[in-house]
C-alpha cells in the first residue's frame, strides 16, 4: 500500500520544553487514523507539523506523498496536498460559503471561476448543505460552518485530510451531523488523520487508533485492540477516565 504521510524521529520543542519525542508514524493511502490522548499530550503539535504549521527539529523527517516537508520551495506543494480542518472552523468571514470553497483552487491551482463554482456546489452537496451556498459564515450554525470547512478542505483534492478536534467547539446537538460527514468521507477512501475525543467515532471509523501521552505514541492498534484490550496501563487509565 502506498505511504502518504511518513514521519520519522519527529522531535519538537518549544524553547526548553520538548513536546514531541521521536515520533515514528506512517499513514497509508485511504487509511483513517484517529489520535487520542490527554490534553497537552502533543496531538495538535503532531498534526500541525505535517503541513509545517509548526517547525520541527532538523534531524526529524516528514514526507507527504514523497515530498519533504521543510521551509522553502516544497512547502506550498505540501500544503496543497494537505487539507486541514480546525476546531474553530476558520472560515473567511467576508466571503460567501461558495466563495470560501472556491478561493483556494482558484488562487493556488489556477482553477477557472466557473469550474471552481461547479465543484464547490458538488462539495456542498457532499456535505449536505447545498441551500447555504450564498450565505455568509456568521449566518450558519456551528455544525454547518464546520461542514463548509470540510468542503473547503476537500476542494483542493488533498492527499490527506487532517482534523484537529473538529467537533470540540460545537454544541452537542451539532456534533452528530459533522461526524456523519466525516464517516461518509472515510467510507469513500479519503486518507484522514483525526485528533478527537469522540471515542465512539474512533472505535467505529478508524482503521488504526493511536494513543499519545507525554509527546510519545504510547500504543497504536485497531480500535478493538486499543479500546477492548489495551496493553499499556496509561492507555487503560485514560480510557477509564473518558469512557
Ligand atoms: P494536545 O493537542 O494533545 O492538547 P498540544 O500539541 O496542543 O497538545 O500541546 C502539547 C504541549 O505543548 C502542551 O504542554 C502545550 O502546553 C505545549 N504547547 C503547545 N503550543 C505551544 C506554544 N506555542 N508554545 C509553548 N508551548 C506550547
Ligand atoms: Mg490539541
Amino acid at each position: 500500500m502506498k505511504t502518504i504521510v511518513n514521519i520519522q524521529k519527529l522531535n519538537k520543542s518549544y524553547g526548553d520544553f520538548q513536546v514531541l519525542h521521536g515520533i515514528d508514524l506512517s499513514i497509508a493511502e485511504g487509511e483513517v487514523v484517529c489520535v487520542i490522548g490527554p490534553s497537552g499530550s502533543g496531538k495538535s503539535t503532531l498534526i500541525r507539523c505535517i503541513n509545517h504549521l509548526e517547525s520541527f527539529s532538523g534531524e526529524s523527517r516528514i514526507e507527504v506523498d514523497g515530498i519533504k516537508v521543510e521551509r522553502g520551495r516544497n512547502l506550498a506543494q505540501v500544503r496543497a496536498e494537505v487539507g486541514m480542518v480546525f476546531q474553530s472552523f476558520n472560515l473567511f468571514p467576508h466571503l460567501s460559503v461558495l466563495k470560501n470553497i472556491m478561493i483556494a483552487p482558484m488562487r493556488v491551482r489556477g482553477t477557472p471561476p466557473e469550474e471552481a463554482a461547479r465543484k464547490a456546489k458538488e462539495l456542498l452537496a457532499r456535505v449536505g448543505i447545498t441551500e447555504q451556498a450564498d450565505k455568509y459564515p456568521e449566518q450558519l450554525s456551528g455544525g454547518q460552518q464546520q461542514r463548509v470547512a470540510i468542503a473547503r478542505a476537500l476542494a483542493m483534492e488533498p492527499r490527506v485530510l487532517l482534523f484537529d478536534e473538529p467537533t470540540s467547539a460545537l454544541d452537542p446537538e451539532m456534533v452528530g451531523e459533522v461526524l456523519d460527514v466525516m464517516r461518509k468521507l472515510a467510507g469513500t477512501g479519503v486518507t484522514m488523520i483525526v485528533v478527537t475525543h469522540e471515542m465512539g467515532f474512533a472505535r467505529q471509523v478508524a482503521d488504526r487508533v493511536i494513543f499519545m501521552d507525554g509527546g510519545r505514541i504510547v500504543e497504536a492498534g485497531t480500535p478493538a485492540e486499543i479500546f477492548d484490550n489495551p496493553r499499556e496501563e496509561r492507555t487503560r487509565s485514560f480510557l477509564r477516565a473518558v469512557l
